[in-house]
């Protein structure tokens, strides 16, 4: 039998050049063989996600020559008109395709002219957007990814992004995804833990990665949770059908209860789509969010196929959202369209703050463009771009927008500097508290040479700020500082993955610091975020001299510590 891609065999017409985008090559040796005979491992099947088996059950795959004839594309017939297919998203006249790296676009209500990957920071800028949060990211532990990647292999699913871990976070770096979280997600008792510890490292080294978690009803599981919120994780996964559980399982009743009472998200994957579970659907979802009205439950994938009743759920509780992955994409399209008439729902709740973007990034078969294409040209207007590309999945986690300081900030930043030092005179460093904040010269020459930012919150009001020099080659960050009233709201390692992304751009090796060793928010706040301690015979002579400085100031009374994050590395 012919071994053609499956996808293609789903979607006809489009180009087999889909894969072909963007150019950018993995290095071979992270990618496994496919197995001899992957079907036959049931682990294998559970791992993956499960699109390519429902494209596999819809169209009966694997069932020999007649069923290839069946499914090739075929001579073009006019159909009675009795007959046309109603219409479906993304859907128009022939004449208004264009085909782009092998994908296929509408002309139709295109915003800012999203084509290629290229494009997309076009795509957020044109919105006046500062980038994007995307809710539906995966990053796996090596063995799993590679038996996820045979898995997709296996079903002929061409993975577009089928890089290394450190290619891929540099995509979405170059993309202007922000914010995105490493979901994985387990199939059996006794992996859900080490998923989870895994991704918190995982985070640790990457900037803009949320911290993420999963878990499963197991013995112990509460347990797992707190441990988890208590190492920060700020964001849960489950998969109710590769799980194959229950949510309403008792072992997770004080599981629902603690996410709901701490506001953590969950992403579920609970719709029947694209396999049918034996607790998929919103039945038990929604028995879980009658007992915990509170909870954060991002239903995935706008709940395919059960599109209306997972959108009726997000309209009766008020923290259900809804994630936009691969739905109203070509592909999703072909398999489970988007009814049109649910649009106008879908519009009011993303405006209301609860849709968010999501893309299942690698594991697509199509360009991450391709995503927001299909978000635009739903034509539910740039308010409703703007909240489900940012705004919505910013607010859920406290992203703050970062920009140059200017000069009419200066005010603003002395005032964070002097409350924020004032948490040192609680711990016994009053001469720190006392310590004046840069004057408005020192803070101007920072900002006149383009290396001063500030975040600011939902109003935009200033909550912290970054000031950096160049030393040794590395980009260092003299201050940082946010007010306490804004702490915990990971707005300082925003403001720290921000101003390591612009050092990247000059091209700048690393990012380094010095700070205080014994103080709980200093040192070991920086190793968290992926600095690691310099030793004395590895400090450049422009560190040193800042070394030197500090101690004529008499910071020295204190332990002081060089850090050093590493940039260009996953
Ligand atoms: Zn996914």
């Amino acid at each position: 039998m012919p071994r053609r891609p499956l996808w293609m065999l789903a979607a006809g017409p489009v180009p087999a050049a889909v894969v072909a985008v963007p150019a950018m090559n993995a290095s071979a040796g992270t990618v496994a063989k496919p197995a001899a005979n992957p079907y036959g491992d049931p682990n294998l099947i559970s791992l993956a996600e499960p699109l390519a088996l429902a494209l596999l059950a819809r169209l009966g795959a694997f069932q020999g020559d007649a069923f290839a004839r069946r499914i090739a594309p075929q001579p073009r017939r006019r159909r009675p008109r009795a007959a046309r297919r109603p219409r479906r998203l993304g859907r128009t006249s022939k004449a208004a395709l264009s085909v782009v790296n092998g994908m296929s676009f509408r002309h139709g209500p295109r915003v800012c002219g999203v084509l290629t990957d290229a494009e997309v920071p076009g795509f957020w800028g044109g919105l006046g957007l500062p980038g994007l949060v995307d809710i539906h990211v995966h990053f796996y532990p090596e063995r799993m990814l590679r038996r996820v990647w045979q898995y997709f292999d296996a079903a002929f699913w061409p993975i577009t992004y089928r890089w290394p871990d450190d290619a891929r976070v540099a995509h979405l770096a170059a993309l202007g995804v922000r914010a995105y979280p490493a979901l994985s997600y387990a199939h059996r008792p006794g992996m859900a833990a080490d998923l989870t510890a895994w991704a918190l490292d995982f985070t640790a080294r990457t900037p803009g990665c949320l911290p993420s978690g999963t878990f499963y009803p197991e013995p112990g599981v509460l347990a797992e949770i707190d441990k988890a919120l208590a190492a920060g994780v700020r964001v849960f996964k489950v998969h109710v059908q590769v799980g194959d559980f229950d949510p309403r399982d008792e072992l997770l009743d004080p599981v629902w209860g603690r996410l709901a009472e701490t506001g953590t998200p969950v992403v579920v994957h609970a719709g029947s789509g694209p396999l049918k579970g034996q607790h998929t659907g919103p039945g038990p979802l929604a028995d879980v969010l009658a007992r915990n009205p509170r909870l954060t439950a991002v239903v995935a994938h706008l709940g395919v196929p059960e599109y209306v009743e997972f959108l009726d759920l997000a309209e009766r509780y008020p923290r259900v959202h809804l994630d936009t992955t691969m739905a109203c994409t070509d592909f999703l399209e072909r398999i489970a369209p988007y009814p049109p008439s649910l649009l106008p729902r879908l519009g009011e709740l993303g405006r209301a703050g609860r849709v968010l973007l999501g893309s299942d990034f690698p594991n697509i078969p199509y360009p991450y463009a391709h995503q927001l294409e299909a978000l635009a040209r739903l034509d539910l207007g740039d308010d409703w771009l703007r909240a489900v590309c940012w705004d919505n999945g910013a607010a859920l986690f406290d992203v703050a927008r970062i920009r140059p300081a200017d000069a009419g900030d200066h005010k603003a930043l002395q005032d964070i500097e002097r409350a924020a030092g004032e948490l040192f005179r609680d711990i016994g460093m009053p001469e720190i508290a006392d310590d004046p904040p840069f004057t408005r010269a020192e803070l101007l020459n920072y900002m006149d040479e383009g290396r001063a930012w500030v975040a600011v919150d939902g109003a935009g009001r200033p909550v912290g700020y970054l000031l950096a020099d160049l030393v040794d080659g590395a980009v260092h960050v003299e201050q940082v500082s946010v007010h306490p009233d804004a702490a915990r709201q990971g707005i300082g390692r925003a403001l720290i993955d921000h101003v390591a992304r612009w050092a990247g751009r000059k091209g700048a090796e690393a990012v380094t610091l010095t700070t205080f060793r014994d103080v709980p928010w200093n040192a070991s706040y920086y190793l968290r975020l992926g600095f690691r301690r310099l030793a004395e015979e590895e400090l450049g002579p422009q560190l040193r001299a800042v070394r030197r400085r500090e101690a004529a100031q008499g910071l020295d009374r204190w332990p002081r510590v060089c850090l050093r994050r590493d940039l260009g590395k996953g």
